[in-house]
């Protein structure tokens, strides 16, 4: 299979990241399970970045998607009453959320809120944080995972980008307001918004401070520009309604996406009325576009997901074996003594090789790759999968078990108890 992959797409994946290493080909996934072509099975905490909150193939959703299909695909003209539903509902479960509209990824969801910030303000500029990530496009694509020389510079994740866009994107610190209020006051009247990750686990898990959180959305009342909170990953995964719902800090707008739909595509965008309002579907100046917006297999996978994690007991359970992972595994750090750090929030977890704790990208800097990029290999050969990249995270799911939990840690550290041995972690 992988030989056919690379003949035929680049690289062999569909997106760069999924370019692990072994095992290359998949074959089917079922509940917390992922089988490779040679039929191992994984443990999955890769969870497609953090797609299928539920679990793979979860009945709620597969149901729910095939009743809808039966009754229309796409009709791609006016609206359908799973659309109806699916924007109802989630205007009742997103604090932010007074209107609503569907997209296909996250990325769309915030090349939307960015382009309806500048159109509703009329200004140029975006405040984006050192390690937040929010899509592919030109907007947001720069200062991501930088290395120690290109960290707050011009660090764009991707050539063949019109200079003009990176230039508008101002970069800031998590956690540090005073990094904000500087370019507050360096560019007067041109803030469009400001877009972050209420958690940026793109680097991991940086927790915010609360204090950081609320001055943003002051500093943005302030000044007249647009805080667009990018919950692609937190949304639905911490609670129902996303961290907001947990801070109590209401952004302007919100993007969703990923666990929105338990693995099927689908993302979304909430805002105030006045601001949705501004869409050229509602008479405004800012185009509203998307063949595929609000198809029948989206919006179905959405309803039924979105209804399985307004279920009262459902984010406790989650958040009861995330901290059963993150207690074994910051066990196993204690007692070998190594320079590392177990953190996470609710369902996700990380291990860093460096000294905690992590407030900023600042304290990544020396973060030892090299020693999360073995565990990751090993922990993967051991029937583990993990998330690829040395800042990412790990999800779990509601399919997973505190046996899965156990197992996992048990595995754990055997491994690291290796890299020990060997020197690699220290
Ligand atoms: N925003 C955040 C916080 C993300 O983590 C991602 C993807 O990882 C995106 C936006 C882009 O979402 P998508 O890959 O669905 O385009």
């Amino acid at each position: 299979m992988w030989a056919r992959a690379l003949r035929a797409i680049p690289g062999g994946v569909n997106s760069a990241t999924r370019f692990i290493g072994p095992p290359y080909a998949w074959s089917h996934a079922a509940g917390a399970y992922i089988y490779d072509a040679d039929g191992r099975r994984y443990i999955d905490y890769h969870a497609a970045f953090g797609a299928t909150l539920l679990g793979h193939a979860d009945e709620r959703v597969t149901t729910a998607v095939t009743e809808a299909i039966r009754e229309h695909d796409l009709i791609g003209l006016g609206v359908t009453e799973l659309e109806i539903q699916c924007a109802e509902l989630l205007n009742e479960t997103i604090p932010s959320a007074e209107q609503t509209i569907l997209t296909m990824s996250g990325s769309e969801s915030t090349f939307q809120a960015v382009r309806l910030a500048r159109g509703a303000t009329g200004r140029d500029l975006i405040i984006k944080f050192q390690g937040c990530f929010h899509g592919w496009h030109d907007s947001v694509a720069r200062n991501v995972i930088s290395t120690v020389d290109s960290a707050y510079g011009m660090d764009p994740i991707s050539s063949g980008i019109l200079p003009p866009a990176l230039e508008a994107t101002l970069i800031a610190e998590f956690n540090d307001l005073s990094s904000v209020e500087h370019l507050f006051a360096d560019h007067p009247d041109r803030i469009a918004a400001i877009i972050l990750e209420p958690i940026p686990h793109n680097v991991g898990c940086i927790l915010p401070d609360q204090e950081f959180l609320e001055g943003l959305r002051q500093m943005c009342t302030k000044h007249g520009s647009v805080l667009i909170f990018d919950e692609v990953i937190t949304g639905f995964r911490h609670a129902p309604g996303g961290y907001q719902q947990l801070c109590g800090v209401t952004p302007d707008l919100t993007t969703f996406g990923k666990a929105m739909g338990n693995g099927h595509p689908v993302a979304g965008m909430s805002g105030s009325q006045s601001l949705m309002s501004q869409f050229s579907s509602a008479g405004g100046p800012v185009l509203l576009a998307g063949t595929f917006n609000g198809g029948a297999v989206s919006t179905a996978a959405a309803i039924a997901t979105v209804t399985a994690v307004n279920d009262p007991g459902f984010h406790s359970r989650l958040f009861a074996k995330g901290d059963r992972m993150r207690s074994g595994l910051a066990g196993i750090v204690e007692k070998l003594g190594i320079t590392a750090h177990v953190t996470g929030f609710g369902s996700v977890f990380i291990l860093y090789f460096c000294d905690g704790p992590v407030r900023g990208y600042r304290d990544l800097l020396d973060h030892n790759d090299l020693a999360y990029a073995e565990f990751h290999r090993r922990m993967t050969g051991r029937g583990f999968a993990m998330l690829p990249m040395s800042l990412k995270r790990n999800h779990i799911s509601d399919a997973h078990t505190d046996e899965h939990i156990d197992l996992t840690i048990e595995a754990a550290e055997i491994v690291i108890g290796e890299l020990v041995m060997e020197g690699i972690a220290t």
